[in-house]
């Protein structure tokens, strides 16, 4: 491509509703174009890195067998009601209706019309295992779309989906699904590490998520370096180091208007971690008391899966009603026929300050199982940085990460719903065994970006780069100098290299400016000076290094650095 011809819009200043680097770079490069939140047009040098993040994709999917699909975006709501997540999803699905009034979505993933295909057609062991996938647009109605292509409204994920007869089959398809990923984003150019996830409202036991340390990130990744352990903070454990106490005896405090925790430890001269938060739920099940110590937060991924079902806080005239007190004044000694749910971290605690159920009064000297019932310990509480590693007691760390591919252990939860049943070996009708297994295209590559950007710009692996090579001209009007570039430019393409040249009446400095931003790992400068010594350089986008070749007999040597690059990469 001739850059006099192409159509790449970069630009100097930095556009002020960018809040992250790659969205920056993004903009300034000419990739694309915002539209409304969330939702992006795809300039020419945009999607040509999106593609080629495809092709990678597509490749190491058909290498471990899968058979590739398009499945419709708009999608009817019965399927939806089957599973429950015609609710479940809420406002996160785009609705719309038709002309006759029946309801459609946009679909934001494919687990129920992959099911609903495999129920017609998977009749017997001997079908499975399959693999199918798409690599497609999906919608979601995102709050907070920010942050670029990292979360968009409408964005491209590769998903598949695994058929299998028994549990021994799906760990297989989710194995090569696990090593898949790995070998898509080691070719994109990717430092990644995984951890374990949750499956939020996918369902299904097992997940993990494939992640990409960045300041840029919005989830959080805890980490050992001792050991390894990994895991999302939404499901992370610790050992929350012990906060030592004396056995005290019940006393009753007057706390005249002091409902939050940095009120009460502020007021009665103590640390939060003496308090014991008392949260009111009510779950569809009915009311339960939530306890944790003062200085921890509750994880609401956690108390999701410890609740089993939906539950929201209570509303203050269900506080007063169930507690006799307002919110801020609760506590769980003298509580009648209300489960008590407390955090680990409280087992075996003492001295602790809570709410009396009386307002303007807070109870001194605590102890869980002396002063109070508790059903049920378990793990409710976000990890703190600092806290232990569950696995080998070392402090952890807790860095910013971008999910970039998740994939899950889905069960029997869609084939169910769905009936999508098979006649094993010995004529039993059983629910076939689905794995779900999610990559997001956008995320990849702003995760390349974060990741190899520096102050001049962009620096793309060579795998995903818009362009292979970036033949620069520094006057183009110069008579060898124009012969030369068209020559290479030329060759290269003949021998099926991705060439962009720049061929504009530019000053050499804004050329230089533009590639820099632009990226393309090797560049091949061709200029006045150099060509008197009978050289043109290749400069690698990466590192800086030159290499001096020859004028006449450079193809060679470019098509040897970049194949050089590209293997590197496998
Ligand atoms: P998140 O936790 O970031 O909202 P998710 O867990 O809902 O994502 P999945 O349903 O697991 O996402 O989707 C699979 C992959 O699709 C993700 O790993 C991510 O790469 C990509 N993805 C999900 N949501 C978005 C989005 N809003 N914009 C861009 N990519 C996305
Ligand atoms: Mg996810």
């Amino acid at each position: 491509m001739r850059l006099s011809k192409a159509f790449i819009p970069t630009q100097k200043e930095t556009p002020a509703e960018a809040e992250i680097l790659s969205h920056r770079l993004m903009l300034r490069a000419g990739m694309i174009k915002p539209h409304a939140a969330g939702i992006y047009s795809y300039l020419p040098l945009g999607w040509r890195t999106l593609r080629k993040i495809e092709g990678i994709i597509r490749e190491e999917m058909d290498r471990i067998g899968g058979q590739e699909f398009l499945l419709p975006v708009l999608s009817k709501r019965d399927i939806w009601e089957k599973t429950g997540r015609w609710q479940q999803a809420g406002e996160l699905m785009f609705r719309l209706k038709d002309r006759k009034g029946a309801d459609l979505c946009l679909a934001p993933t494919h687990e129920e019309i992959f099911a609903a295909i495999a129920a017609g057609q998977i009749r017997s062991y001997r079908d499975m295992p399959q693999i199918w996938y798409q690599i497609q647009t999906k919608f979601r109605d995102e709050p907070r779309p920010r942050s670029g292509l990292l979360r968009g409204r409408q964005f491209l994920m590769k998903d598949s989906y695994s058929f299998d007869v028994d549990v021994g089959g799906l760990d297989q398809s989710y194995r090569l699904h696990r090593e898949v990923y790995q070998r898509i984003l080691k070719r994109c150019g990717l430092d990644f590490f995984t951890v374990r996830a949750s499956s939020g409202i996918m369902g299904g036991s097992e997940s993990e998520e494939f992640m990409v340390l960045s300041s840029a990130g919005e989830d959080k990744a805890v980490l050992c370096k001792s050991c390894g352990y990994a895991a999302n903070l939404e499901v992370s454990t610790s050992k929350a180091p012990a906060y030592p106490c004396e056995t005290e005896e019940v006393k009753k405090v007057y706390t005249p208007g002091k409902k939050t925790i940095e009120e009460v430890s502020g007021y009665l001269h103590v640390p939060p971690q003496r308090l014991m938060k008392s949260l009111l739920m009510i779950s569809q099940k009915g009311p339960v008391m939530v306890l944790i110590r003062g200085d921890h937060q509750l994880n609401e991924t956690k108390a999701q899966q410890v609740f089993g079902c939906e539950f929201r806080p209570a509303e203050p005239e269900e506080v007063l009603k169930l507690t006799g007190a307002q919110a801020g004044f609760i506590g769980p000694v003298g509580l009648e026929g209300i489960e008590i749910i407390a955090d680990l971290a409280l087992k075996g605690a003492r001295g602790l300050i809570t709410g009396a159920n009386e307002d303007d009064h807070h109870l001194t000297g605590l102890e869980p199982g002396r002063d109070f019932k508790v059903d049920r310990y378990t793990d409710l509480r976000t990890v703190l940085p600092g806290d232990l590693c569950p696995e080998c007691t070392s402090p952890l760390d807790i860095s910013s990460a971008i999910e970039v591919g998740h994939i899950f252990k889905l069960g029997t939860k869609y084939s169910e719903a769905l009936g999508a049943t098979f006649l094993d070996a010995d004529g039993e009708h059983r629910p076939i065994i689905m794995g779900s297994y999610g990559i997001g295209l956008e995320r990849i590559m702003v995760s390349a970006i974060e990741q190899h950007a520096d102050k001049d710009g962009i620096v793309w692996p060579i795998t995903i780069a818009p362009y292979q090579v970036h033949i620069l001209p520094l006057n183009f009007e110069h008579e060898e100098v124009r012969r030369l570039s068209e020559r290479y430019y030329d060759v290269l393409i003949g021998r099926r290299f991705e060439v962009l040249m720049d061929d504009r009446n530019l000053r050499a400095g804004t050329k230089f400016k533009d590639a820099d931003l632009i990226g393309i790992p090797v560049r091949v400068t061709i200029g006045e000076r150099t060509l008197k010594e009978g050289k043109i350089e290749i400069r690698l986008r990466k590192t800086g290094k030159v290499y001096k070749v020859d004028k006449n007999d450079a193809a060679d040597k470019i098509a040897a650095v970049v194949e050089r690059l590209s293997a590197e990469m496998h």
